[in-house]
């Protein structure tokens, strides 16, 4: 059974002469527990594609179910509820906030869906530790390595024990050494917890750790939509 099926959709960039299609109707389904690369070329629509199967971003036509729930009527707070439980995020830019601990920014996700005091602690510290930072917990997030940065933030995205980790370029930023550690957190925690993972990524070693690959070129799928 599908947890994340895009039906049909399409996004349309701009206006009159500049308009432009992103994606021209794409429909695929995401089991859960799965594996996925989404690859293709620079500007083949994958980030757009991303944030639409992440719901930060809307279609021009076509759906996103969720457990085979349609998602176009949620909004607002009940959105961004939504998005907050069931997924979690990891970029290229990390987008940690550099002036606060590892443990005060893997917090933050709790801090939003409304948990308190010492359990918002301790889920993070356990978050923390499955990434193998518990000795960095009190450190600003600025003085880490790159490579700490992105596992504050693969356990930032796995606090709220989301369905889905959507990773954007998750090693893009990372020498290959690095890189590899950080991949092999995310397949980790693809095997032991039954997260799903949806990576969009330029690097095919990467992609093809995954379970299906899914090319995008020109806005449409080419290959792996099935
Ligand atoms: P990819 O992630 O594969 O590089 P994107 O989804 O970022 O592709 O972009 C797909 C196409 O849509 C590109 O031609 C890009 O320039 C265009 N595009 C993306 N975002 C916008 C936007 N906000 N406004 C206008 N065009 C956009
Ligand atoms: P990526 O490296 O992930 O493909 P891009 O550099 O294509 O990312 O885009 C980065 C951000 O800028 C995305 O959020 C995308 O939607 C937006 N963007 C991309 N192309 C355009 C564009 N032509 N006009 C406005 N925004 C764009």
């Amino acid at each position: 059974m599908s947890l994340l099926e895009t039906q049909n959709v399409v996004r349309t960039y701009g206006k009159g002469t500049t308009k432009f299609d992103a994606l021209r109707g794409v429909s695929l389904a995401i089991d859960k527990g799965e594996s996925v690369a989404i690859i293709g070329k620079s500007g083949s629509g994958k980030s757009t594609l991303m944030h639409i199967m992440a719901l930060l971003d809307q279609p021009t036509s076509g759906s996103i179910l969720l457990d085979n729930q349609p998602t176009n009527k949620i909004k607002g707070r009940a959105l961004n509820k939504l998005r907050n439980q069931t997924f979690g995020f990891v970029f290229q830019q990390f987008f940690l906030n550099a002036q606060d601990t590892v443990l005060e920014n893997v917090m933050l996700p709790l801090k939003i869906a409304g948990v308190t005091g010492k359990r918002r602690k301790e889920l993070a510290l356990a978050a923390i530790r499955a990434v193998d930072l518990e000795s960095k917990a009190q450190n600003k997030a600025s003085n880490l390595s790159g490579g700490q940065k992105q596992r504050v933030c693969i356990a930032r995205a796995l606090v709220n024990e989301p369905q889905i980790i959507f990773a954007d370029e998750p090693t893009g930023n990372l020498d290959s050494t690095t890189g590899e550690m950080v991949e092999n957190i995310l397949f980790k925690l693809h095997r032991e917890k039954g997260i799903t993972l949806i990576i969009v990524t330029h690097d095919p070693d990467l992609a093809q750790k995954c379970q299906r690959q899914i090319q995008i070129k020109d806005g449409l799928v080419v290959e792996g939509g099935e």
